[in-house]
């Protein structure tokens, strides 16, 4: 019996799926569809973007794992949340490669990825002077993108 969900992976989602497989969950047809859904569409998407196109292409997943499946990806971090001085308050990207920073363009709304490993030694060398021990961190830069601040 073929799933009504079944539908072609791209090499991107394939990664996703990896990342999902190895940290012990499983790969059930919603959170396939999810992945499809969030990789195929704009760079960015709010909860409620996503709850829309959920309804259009799969309208058989219920809201409740929608929004788990958010969670879970945020936790994974296959996704992450940006902040937006917008009416979104904040959107989702995805992340699906290793760790590292964003640049967000107040303009056109752009996220762009940076790596930078003298940011991660300021940080430490900053906050082993306090005594404190960073489990986690995001950063995030607002500006202007090269294509806007001209
Ligand atoms: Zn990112
Ligand atoms: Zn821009
Ligand atoms: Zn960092």
């Amino acid at each position: 019996m073929t799933s009504p969900y079944l539908i072609a992976i791209s090499p991107l989602d394939e990664t996703l799926l990896r990342r999902l497989d190895t940290a012990g969950y499983r790969l059930t047809e919603p959170r396939k569809m999810l992945l499809r859904l969030i990789t195929s569409g704009r760079d960015r998407f709010t909860a409620a973007d996503l709850w829309e196109a959920v309804q259009r292409e799969a309208p058989g997943l219920g809201r409740a794992t929608v929004f788990r499946t958010l969670d879970l990806l945020s936790e994974l971090g296959i996704l992450q949340r940006v902040h937006f001085d917008d009416a979104s308050c904040h959107s989702y990207v995805v992340c699906g490669r290793s760790h590292h920073h964003h640049l967000v363009c107040g303009n056109c709304g752009r996220v762009i990825d940076f790596e930078q490993s003298e940011v991660e030694e300021l940080l430490h060398r900053l906050t082993d002077r306090l005594g404190f021990q960073i489990e986690s961190h995001h950063l995030e830069v607002y500006g202007r993108c090269k294509n806007c601040k001209a």
